[in-house]
């Protein structure tokens, strides 16, 4: 049994890089494990980080919690804002645009959910108020206003739920004094090489520039996208998802804000890819993801550019990326997390989430007893499902859409999808039916809103939405409405509740 899970304690980790992943990781690490790990990260100030990410999601606010830091301090010394939603232009038509706001969406009126009442009222009166009227972060978002509650005036409605802009670095540096201060040991340097043990092909130890060998008995993998341990040294494989998200390219550059602080990102479809446009405090951070195959560099910054809502704060930098997996992210003693580990386009705004639960996952499975087969398989499957659920998501805002004005769209209109993403989207056209699977990321508000504002319309609605009569429904319908709009109307501004909370100095 001993050889067979290769039963040894594991109690020196040793992680290279020090992106939002390797700190990420050292500070999830530490805070849970104390001095029963002891942890040290490699990082070198020479190559430097991919430092991009900047919009996230709600369970954000989980690291914040965990990690004892509070919510105004992390805004504060990460330039923070709120993100409420991420609001998408011209990706069904141009001209056309909608959000996917966090909250829920209305509130269960009866045995069918709610779409199913919303979607009759909609076939009654095509002229009848649109999903995003029952949706209190729509609703905040259009408004510009923000105000963190609960549940809305009293009622059954569930309030607002909120993730974070933010500046990467900054909050790098924020998680590794929260790290340093849980006991990890920082080692600037470059790694150079990397020794496996002969017997089993686990490694051994790093070596860095400076001479120095590194002893470990699990490492973790955070160096960008050359996954230096996991490819470099353990040649694992990568599955490439480029034939359904073909974007391979970004550049990037801030700007100055153009105007209102708005409380989400924005996402705008361009010739071949799209353009984000995310508002921290003290600057815009605007990217512009495109498949290079459609549209040369040049063009692209040129877009990015002329997008912009303010002058530009530096000269556009361009990144290249692999859309896919790991054939492993977990390979003998090394687990790959962050961008070692794969990496899906932040169009929903996934990597630095993705990234959290990887680390939440290690922290659950962690392998102090050595390297279990059983165990190690068992953290692979639920990564790969979980990078599969997200790339399904994504894929979608391409595959739904009715632009054919340049052959980027006709492609993506045109393509084959993966098998569930093709039963859900038929399920939902034909029945109005929207399941989350197991424990996915996405909410079946996420996949409601976006079916819905990519022009996915149910042929029909469940029949126990015909139940009601039509005057009480109506009656509901409105009282939704106005609980919606009366607290949003009594938030503050986002720029006003900014200044009140966490404004830098
Ligand atoms: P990196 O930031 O690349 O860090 C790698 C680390 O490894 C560095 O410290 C480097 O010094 C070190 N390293 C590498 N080689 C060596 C070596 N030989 N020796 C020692 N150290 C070494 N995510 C979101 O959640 N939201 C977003 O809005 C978002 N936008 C993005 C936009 C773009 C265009 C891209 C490409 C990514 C975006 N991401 C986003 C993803 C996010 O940027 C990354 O997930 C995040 O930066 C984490 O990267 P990382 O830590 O894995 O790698």
């Amino acid at each position: 049994m001993g050889n067979q899970t290769n039963e040894l304690p594991v109690r020196r980790v040793v992680i290279v890089g020090g992106g939002t992943a390797g700190w990420m990781t050292a500070a999830l690490l530490a805070k849970a494990f104390g001095p029963r790990l002891s942890i040290r990260l490699v990082e070198s100030d020479e190559i430097g980080i991919v430092g991009v990410g900047e919009a996230t999601i709600p369970q954000i606010r989980h690291v914040g919690r965990f990690l004892g830091i509070a919510e105004d301090e992390l805004l504060r010394a990460s330039r923070g804002t709120i993100k409420l939603a991420v609001q998408f232009n011209d990706w069904r038509r141009i001209g056309d645009s909608y959000v996917h706001a966090f909250s829920d969406v209305g509130l269960p009126l009866g045995l069918a959910a709610f779409q199913h009442y919303w979607l009759r009222s909609r076939r009654e009166d095509p002229r009848a108020p649109d999903l995003w009227a029952y949706s209190i972060c729509a609703r905040a978002c259009a408004a510009n206003r923000f105000a963190p509650m609960e549940n809305v005036g009293g009622s059954p409605l569930t309030g607002i739920r909120y993730a974070y802009h933010f500046d990467a670095a900054r909050f790098g540096r924020l998680l590794r004094r929260n790290a340093e201060g849980n006991g990890v040991v920082r080692t600037e340097g470059k790694v150079v090489d990397v020794a496996l043990r002969g017997d089993d092909g686990f490694i051994e130890s790093i070596r860095l520039h400076s001479g120095e060998v590194i002893p470990g008995d699990l490492f973790v993998d955070c160096s960008g996208f050359r996954g230096l341990l996991i490819e470099g040294a353990l040649k694992t494989g990568y599955e490439s998802w480029q034939h359904w998200l073909p974007c391979d390219s970004a550049v990037v550059a801030p700007s100055e804000h153009g105007g209102t602080i708005r409380p989400y990102t924005q996402a705008s479809a361009q010739q071949a890819g799209w353009q984000w446009r995310i508002p921290l405090q003290h600057l815009a951070s605007n990217g512009h993801v495109y498949c290079s195959r459609f549209v040369s560099d040049d063009e692209a910054a040129a877009t990015l550019v002329r997008n912009m809502e303010g002058p530009a704060l530096a000269a556009p930098r361009q990144l290249r990326f692999h859309t896919g997996i790991r054939n492993k992210v977990w390979n003998r003693n090394c687990v790959a997390l962050g961008l070692a580990s794969g990496f899906i386009e932040p169009l929903e705004s996934t990597s630095i989430h993705l990234m959290q639960s990887a680390a939440g996952r290690l922290l659950t499975m962690f392998p102090d007893r050595g390297f279990d087969p059983a165990l190690v398989d068992e953290y692979n499957r639920q990564t790969r499902a979980e990078y599969e659920q997200t790339r399904d998501f994504i894929i979608l805002h391409y595959k739904a859409t009715e632009r054919d004005d340049t052959p980027f769209w006709r492609r993506c209109a045109t393509m084959d999808v993966p098998e569930g993403l093709a039963r859900r989207i038929g399920l939902f056209r034909r029945t109005g039916h929207v399941f989350r699977e197991g424990e996915e990321l996405f909410t079946l508000m996420g996949w409601l809103q976006v079916f819905i504002g990519q022009g996915i319309v149910p042929e029909r609605h469940h029949p126990l939405a015909d139940a009601l009569p039509k005057a009480q429904l109506d009656e509901f319908l409105a009282n939704i409405r106005t609980l919606v709009d009366r607290a949003v109307a009594a938030m503050p501004t986002h720029a006003e509740y900014i200044d009140r909370h966490f404004k830098a100095a």
